[in-house]
């Protein structure tokens, strides 16, 4: 597969995993539960940290940390990022994964618990990774907590390619694609966002606020 073939290359030649981060990729063993990000995305990440300038991060949704740690690894020495994950059996996972100076997981719902943050706000970063149903819910927080000339960036935008078809397709419920969709409309706004939604297997956007 030629496509395949692209990847591997992409891969292979800037976006080696350390034997941490393979470590906690393969620690996700139940098949239903490997979506994580991919390499080459979590190598993205580092690099849009470095390019802002990021020191604190946002997370929603930890799973095992595999997107966790990645970023981790490209903070300075004084950064740090909070990571939110509502399942307590991957939670317990990720904390067993995640034993990281610059890591703190708040396990629980993140529509209860990411109030808990307030003081320390505005963050520099916030990467949303959760429930589709309520990326608008974590784009509404973001729009108060991160800084301006900050990052929003949501993973698996392009909701295996719901987001740009006509017909609904079977698995997608209607009203995660219009969670979706609105989620993309509101950060493609050129009066509030230098943005674009990057064609990565699952669909990545990524947003600088400017306001
Ligand atoms: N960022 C991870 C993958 C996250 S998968 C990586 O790339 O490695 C999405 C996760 O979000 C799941 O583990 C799910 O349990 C969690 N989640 C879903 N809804 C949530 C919520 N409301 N609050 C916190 N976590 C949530
Ligand atoms: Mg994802």
């Amino acid at each position: 597969m030629q496509y395949q073939d692209r990847l591997d290359y992409i891969r292979h030649l800037f976006a080696p995993e350390t034997p941490q981060l393979k470590a906690v990729r393969e620690s996700t063993t139940d098949k239903n539960d490997q979506i994580s990000i991919h390499p080459e995305e979590g190598k993205l990440l580092q690099l849009l940290i470095r390019l802002a300038g990021v020191r604190t991060v946002v997370e929603i949704g930890t799973l095992s940390g595999y997107s966790t740690l990645w970023m981790a690894d490209a903070l300075p020495d004084d950064g740090h990022i909070y990571t939110f994950e509502k399942d307590t059996t991957r939670a317990a996972r990720a904390a067993t994964n995640l034993r990281h100076p610059k890591i703190t997981l708040i396990t629980g719902d993140a529509l209860e618990t990411l109030h808990s943050l307030h003081p320390k706000s505005p963050f520099d970063m916030i990467f949303i990774d959760a429930d589709k149903l309520h990326y608008l819910h974590y784009l509404d927080w973001a729009e108060k907590h991160i800084r301006k000339g900050g990052l929003i960036v949501g993973d698996n935008t392009l909701l295996f390619d719901a987001v740009w078809r006509e017909a609904l397709p079977d698995r997608i419920r209607q009203t995660a694609l219009q969670a979706m969709r609105e989620f993309n409309r509101r950060l493609a706004d050129p009066d509030k966002y230098t943005s674009i939604l990057l064609p990565t297997t699952e669909g990545m956007t990524i947003a600088r606020k400017e306001f």
